[in-house]
C-alpha cells in the first residue's frame, strides 16, 4: 500500500504498522464503519462460524489495511496478506487459497489490479469454497475440483467502482472508508505521540490535524517530521511552533493541500482556464499517474470543495481560484 504521492514510503512501513490500532475498540473515527464491521464479526463469532466476505473501500491512508489485521485479530484468526498486483496468474491464486487454513482471513489489497481470469477463480472460490485446476493443455484439459476450507476475504481498493459486479457480489459486507473528521485525526495523532514517545501539546495536535488532508496515514507522517523540526530546532517537543514551521518547511499548506494537490489546481487554473479538462490531459500536466490524480489528490479536492467534476471534465472552483491568489473568472463555480 504505497501512496505514489509521497517520497519517502519505505522508512514509514516499518513504523506504520507499529502504529496501527490492533483491535475495533482502539480504533477512531469511521464509526459507521466500525459498528457495521463489529456486529458482522461479533455475530460470526457466536455462530463459530467464519463472516461474509468483507470488502472495504476509499482513498489510500484511510485504514484498509489496519482494519483488515484488526478482522484477524477480533475473530483470532491469522491473516494472509496479499494484493492484487501480486497474483497475475490463477495458478498464484489456486496456490494461496489451497493452503488456507479453515476461518484464516485472507487480505487482498488492490484487489481491483487482479488479472480476468484470477478474479474469477476468485469469486467461484469465494461462493463455493472451491477452485477448478486445470491440468493439461488444448482438448486434452481438463478441470479437477478442489474443495477448500471456508475462509473470509478481505479486499480493499481504491477504485470500488473498477470491481466486476459478479466478484462485488461476492462480498456480504462493504464498508466504505470516508476522509477523518479532524477530531478524530487529534484522538490519532495523541496515541501516535505516545507510542513515539514525544511530548506533544493541544495546539500542536490540532495544528497537524487540521492539515493532515482527512488521512491518518498522513497526519501520523506529519507528526514524525515535527517531531524531526521539534528535536532539532525547537525544545523537543511537538508545538504549535513547531507544528507550524515544520509543515510550512514540507509544502503543506494552510489549507492542508500538498505539493500535488496544488500542482493539480494550479495546472487546471492556470494551463487549462478553469477546466473543464479531461483527467488524463491534467494528469500528463502535473507529470503524475491518471490514477494518483484520480485516487489521491482528486477525492480530497472534490470533498473540500476546490474541484468540481462535471460531465465535460474537471473544474476548478471559485474557492481553487482564491486558494491560489488568483482572481476568478465570471462565471467560475462556487
Ligand atoms: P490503507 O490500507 O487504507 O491505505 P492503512 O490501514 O495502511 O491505510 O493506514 C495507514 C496508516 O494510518 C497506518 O499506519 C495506521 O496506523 C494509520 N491509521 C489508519 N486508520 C487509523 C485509525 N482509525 N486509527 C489510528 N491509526 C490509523
Amino acid at each position: 500500500i504505497v501512496d505514489p504521492s509521497d517520497p519517502g514510503q519505505e522508512e514509514d512501513t516499518a513504523i506504520e504498522a507499529a502504529l496501527r490500532p490492533k483491535r475495533l475498540a482502539d480504533f477512531p473515527g469511521q464509526s459507521k464503519v466500525r459498528d457495521q464491521l463489529g456486529l458482522v464479526l461479533e455475530a460470526a463469532r457466536r455462530r463459530s462460524a467464519p463472516p461474509d466476505h468483507v470488502l472495504l473501500s476509499g482513498p489510500p491512508g484511510l485504514g484498509k489495511t489496519t482494519l483488515a489485521m484488526i478482522v484477524g485479530a477480533e475473530l483470532g484468526q491469522p491473516v494472509r496478506v496479499t494484493s492484487g498486483p501480486a497474483i497475475q496468474h490463477a495458478g498464484d491464486l489456486a496456490a494461496i487459497l489451497s493452503s488456507l487454513a479453515e476461518g484464516e482471513v485472507l487480505f487482498l489489497d488492490e484487489i481491483h489490479r487482479m488479472s480476468r481470469a484470477a478474479e474469477e477463480m476468485l469469486y467461484l472460490a469465494m461462493e463455493d469454497f472451491r477452485v477448478d485446476v486445470i491440468v493439461g493443455k488444448g482438448p486434452g484439459a481438463t478441470a479437477i475440483p478442489l474443495e477448500l476450507a471456508p475462509f473470509t476475504v478481505v479486499g480493499a481498493t481504491t477504485r470500488a467502482g473498477l470491481l466486476p459486479a459478479p466478484l462485488r457480489d461476492r462480498f456480504g459486507f462493504t464498508g466504505h472508508l470516508d476522509y477523518y473528521e479532524v477530531s478524530d485525526l487529534e484522538t490519532i495523532l495523541r496515541r501516535s505521540a505516545g507510542l513515539l514517545q514525544v511530548s506533544a501539546d493541544p495546539a500542536g495536535i490540532a495544528e497537524i490535524a487540521g492539515r493532515s488532508r482527512g488521512t491518518p496515514r498522513i497526519a501520523n507522517r506529519l507528526l514524525r517530521r515535527v517531531r524531526d523540526w521539534a528535536q532539532v530546532h525547537g525544545h523537543g517537543a511537538v508545538d504549535e511552533q513547531a507544528a507550524h514551521d515544520a509543515l510550512a518547511l514540507f509544502d503543506v499548506d494552510e489549507a492542508g493541500l500538498d505539493r500535488l494537490d496544488r500542482s493539480v489546481l494550479d495546472a487546471l487554473c492556470r494551463r487549462f482556464g478553469g477546466g473543464p479538462v479531461g483527467l488524463s490531459t491534467l494528469a500528463v500536466a502535473v507529470g503524475e499517474e491518471t490514477d494518483t490524480v484520480e485516487t489521491v489528490a482528486e477525492p480530497y479536492l472534490v470533498r473540500t470543495g476546490y474541484l468540481a467534476r462535471t460531465p465535460r471534465g474537471r473544474v476548478a472552483t471559485r474557492l481553487a481560484w482564491e486558494h491560489l491568489g488568483l482572481r476568478a473568472p465570471e462565471g467560475a463555480q462556487p
